[in-house]
Parts: structure tokens; sequence; C-alpha cells
């Protein structure tokens, strides 16, 4: 059983900067990943609002280069699914696919995945009509007529998106107002967006790719169709902390509960980047949290000794 002194938990913005400082500090550090460097980053076609790139930089590119920044700096990865997790005990534990490791401190950077609709099909539909990121998918709709579910501010902003690429863009929601901040209200306006107020996606239809939905009237009971190539759902954002649950206090939505330090309910367990309870959650915010937890979590390696 390999031990650690810092074990990251994920490998996207948060969880290789944790690991880049980790190690260069001289910590024997080690992300786990599932998949491959990058996080939902990765699934980015170009990000435009991180500093030092005025083209934009590929998400996939860029978690390639964090997780080569952090190697070189002694900071190893294994790729493995953590299936559990000991964060009480003395030394912490993860056990995962690839086996047991142990580790002084934790820093949990695990990320928060889009929710599903969990309507029938939607999940053989996704990259055929489904998309959850207007930004990362969105191109693939230029010219088409689309809908986005949700009235938050990822909806209203993949609706704005998409309205400069596409003929059409409704927006569903199942109120008559929006939860998004006021400021966007007259810009879906002049941006020509259609909202369906009052409405639930009841439905998806297809052929080989999507071709419609089901609208239902939550008020009158009314059903309606919607014809549409491409049905990009923002309902909100599931953390993903289902592997910590009962041991770290999470907030109402289930994200971990910490400020800044990044230090949560648990002595030595840290949370860093979407998984965390903040306002803005961005490549640039995550990377700033992985900073930080890896800081902080210097800190309690070193009050502990
Ligand atoms: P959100 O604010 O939680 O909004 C989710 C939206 O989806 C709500 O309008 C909600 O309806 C709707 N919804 C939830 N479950 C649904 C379901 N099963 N079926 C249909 N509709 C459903 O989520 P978000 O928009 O992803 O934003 C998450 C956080 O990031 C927020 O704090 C947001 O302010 C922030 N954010 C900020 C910016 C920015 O500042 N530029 C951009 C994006 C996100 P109800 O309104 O009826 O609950």
């Amino acid at each position: 059983m390999a031990h650690y002194e810092i074990l990251i938990v994920g490998g996207g913005p948060a969880g290789y900067t944790a690991a880049l400082y980790a190690a260069r500090s001289g910590r024997k550090t080690a992300v786990v990943e599932k998949l491959s460097p990058g996080g939902q980053m990765a699934t980015t076609s170009v990000i435009d609002n991180y500093p030092g790139f005025p083209d934009g930089v590929d998400g996939f590119e860029l978690g390639e280069k964090m997780e080569q920044q952090a190697r070189k700096y002694g900071a190893e990865t294994i790729y493995a699914e953590v299936t559990g997790a000991d964060l009480a005990a003395v030394p912490k534990v993860l056990t995962t696919s690839e086996g047991e490791f142990t580790a002084d401190a934790v820093i949990l950077a695990t990320g928060a995945y889009p929710r599903e609709l969990g309507l029938p099909g939607e999940s053989e539909l996704r990259g055929r009509g489904i998309a959850y990121c207007a930004a990362c998918d969105g191109m693939m709709y230029r010219g088409k007529v689309v809908a986005v579910n949700g009235g938050g501010n990822t909806a209203v902003e993949d609706a704005l998106y998409l309205s400069k690429l596409c003929q059409k863009v409704y927006l569903i929601h199942r109120r008559d107002s929006l939860r998004a901040s006021a400021v966007y209200h007259k810009a879906l306006e002049e941006a020509g967006v259609e909202i369906l107020w009052n409405s639930r996606v009841t439905e998806l239809r297809k052929e080989k790719r999507l071709t419609g939905i089901e609208l239902e009237n939550v008020v009158t009971g009314e059903k309606s169709q919607l014809a549409c190539d491409g049905l990009f759902v923002a309902v909100g954002r599931v953390p993903d902390t289902a592997l910590f649950a009962g041991q770290v206090e999470t907030d109402g939505a289930g994200y971990l509960v910490a400020d800044e330090s990044c230090r949560t309910s648990v002595p030595g367990v840290f949370a860093a980047g979407d998984v965390r309870t903040k306002a803005l959650r961005q490549v640039i915010t995550a990377a700033a949290d992985g900073a930080s937890a890896a800081h902080w979590a210097e800190e309690y390696l070193l009050k502990r000794v």
C-alpha cells in the first residue's frame, strides 16, 4: 500500500494546481484521476477567459500541460477510480480500482457534473442532440434550431451564446420568472431568444438523432411539440461528493463546505475547485483553490509534526 503526504482526488485544474504546489514544496504527492487530466475543462474546445492565452486555449491541451507541470516537480498520477474513503483514519485511506492508498492530507477536487433531466433516451442521445454545455458543443448546432432548458445563469448564458450561432433559440423554463440575474433579461429579448414559460420537457423525440421534444405547460397541463435539432440541458450541477457523504460537511446542494482556505469540517481534508461551496465556478477559481488547498495542507502537515 503506497503512502503519500498529500493525495489529491480529481485531476482538473484544481487538482493539478494543488499537485504542482504540493510537489514543488517537496511533499510526496499524487493525483488520483479516473480518466485524463483536465476534468470537465478537457471537454471545452476553447477557453477564452484563462489569463495568459490571448487567442484562447484548448481545454484538453491545458489539462495536459497542467499535468506535465505538476509532474516536472515530482507529482505522480494514479489512474484509478476512487471507490471508498476513510477520511477520519490516521493516515487517511483511499480505496481505488488500483488498490488502497494512504495519505497524511487529502485534497478533494472531484468537481461537479451537469444534472440530467432523467428522461428516457437522454443518455443515448448525448452528443446526438442532447448537450450539457453550449460553449463545448454549440458549434455543432450552427444554423440549427435549438432549445435550452433551465432558468438560471447557466441556461441564460447558454441561450445567449447559442443565439449568435443558431437560426433559432428557445429557452424553456418551468416557472414564469427566471432565476438568472436580472441583467440578462433584456439581453435575451435583444438576442431574439423565445422564452417558453411554465414549461417542462416531458419527452425526447428521435430518429437517429434528436428531432424534437414534447413539452407540458405545468399550469394548464397542455402538451405541445417543438421540433429542434438540439436540446441544451442547463438545470444545475451536481457536485461529485457521494463518496464522501457523511464524512465531510456538505451544504444543502451537496457541495463540500469550506471557505477560501479550502479546509473542510475534517482536519487534514481540503476541498478545491467546483466541488467547494463558492460563488463562481471557473477554471481560474478552481486553479486558485488548488494553490490555496496545497498551502493549507502544507500548514496542516507542519503543525502535526
Ligand atoms: P441554478 O442557478 O441552480 O439554476 C438551475 C435552473 O434549472 C433553475 O432555473 C431551476 O428552476 C432549473 N431546474 C432545476 N432542476 C430542474 C429540472 N429537473 N427540470 C427543469 N428545470 C430545472 O444552476 P446554474 O444556472 O447552473 O448556476 C449554478 C451557479 O453558478 C449559480 O450560483 C449561478 O449563479 C452560477 N453561475 C454564475 C454565472 C455568472 O455569474 N456569470 C454563470 C453561470 C452560473 P427554478 O428556477 O424553478 O429552481
